[in-house]
C-alpha cells in the first residue's frame, strides 16, 4: 500500500505530456475508487498526510517528502477518493494531520499543514468529525497556531448542525434514516 503510493507519486514531479498526464489522473482515480487500505485502515489519504510514511528510495525520497501538499493535491483532484474517509481509530485525514502538527517547529512543514488543511476543505472534508475518541480534529492538536488556523477555516453547514443534534440526543436514528444519512450523523 505504502509502496503503491510512493510508486504513483512518483510520477508527479515528472515532466509528462498533457496525454500521459489525463491517462495518470483516470488510473489514480481508478486506484482511488478500489478503496485501498492499510492494515489499519488508512487510505491513500492518510498516509500521504503522516510524517512516519517514509520514503524508502533515493528517487523517491527526493521527490516526496510527508506530509506531502502534492500528494494530497493529486488525489483529491483525480477524484474518487473520500476525504473524510476513517480508520480504524475514526480519524480522518485532517484528524491525523492535526495529531501530527503537536510539536513541528519548522515553518516549511507548518506551511505546507496549513496548504494541506486549505486542500482538505476544498475537497469538503467535515471539521466536525469524532474520532473514536470522541474528538474533533482541531481537539486532536496541542499547537495553538494549527487549532487557529482550522478554526478561521472551518465552516458549518446546516447538515452539519442536524446532524450534531441528532447524535446528541441519542435517539435510535438507524429506524427512520436511510444508510447514507445514519452514515453521515456517524459522522457526527
Ligand atoms: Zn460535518
Amino acid at each position: 500500500m505504502v509502496a503503491l503510493l510512493y510508486t504513483l507519486l512518483s510520477f508527479i514531479r515528472d515532466e509528462i505530456e498533457e496525454k500521459e498526464k489525463e491517462e495518470y489522473y483516470q488510473l489514480m482515480h481508478k486506484f482511488n475508487r478500489l478503496n485501498f487500505r492499510t492494515n489499519n485502515g488508512s487510505t491513500l489519504l492518510h498516509l500521504a498526510v503522516v510524517p512516519n510514511t517514509f520514503p524508502n528510495e533515493y528517487y523517491i525520497e527526493r521527490n516526496c517528502k510527508f506530509p506531502s501538499l502534492s500528494a494530497v493535491q493529486v488525489l483529491i483532484e483525480c477524484g474518487g477518493i473520500d476525504v473524510n474517509a476513517l480508520d480504524f481509530n475514526r480519524n480522518t485525514p485532517l484528524h491525523l494531520l492535526a495529531i501530527h502538527s503537536c510539536g513541528v517547529l519548522n515553518d516549511e512543514t507548518l506551511t505546507t499543514i496549513k496548504l494541506i488543511v486549505k486542500k482538505l476543505n476544498e475537497g469538503g472534508c467535515h471539521w466536525d468529525c469524532i474520532n473514536s475518541a470522541g474528538k474533533t480534529a482541531i481537539e486532536c492538536t496541542s499547537s495553538g497556531f494549527i487549532q487557529k488556523f482550522i478554526a478561521n477555516q472551518m465552516t458549518l453547514n446546516l447538515k452539519c448542525i442536524a446532524a450534531k443534534i441528532v447524535k446528541k440526543s441519542k435517539i435510535n436514528y438507524y429506524q427512520s434514516l436511510s444508510k447514507t444519512l445514519c452514515d453521515f450523523t456517524e459522522l457526527h
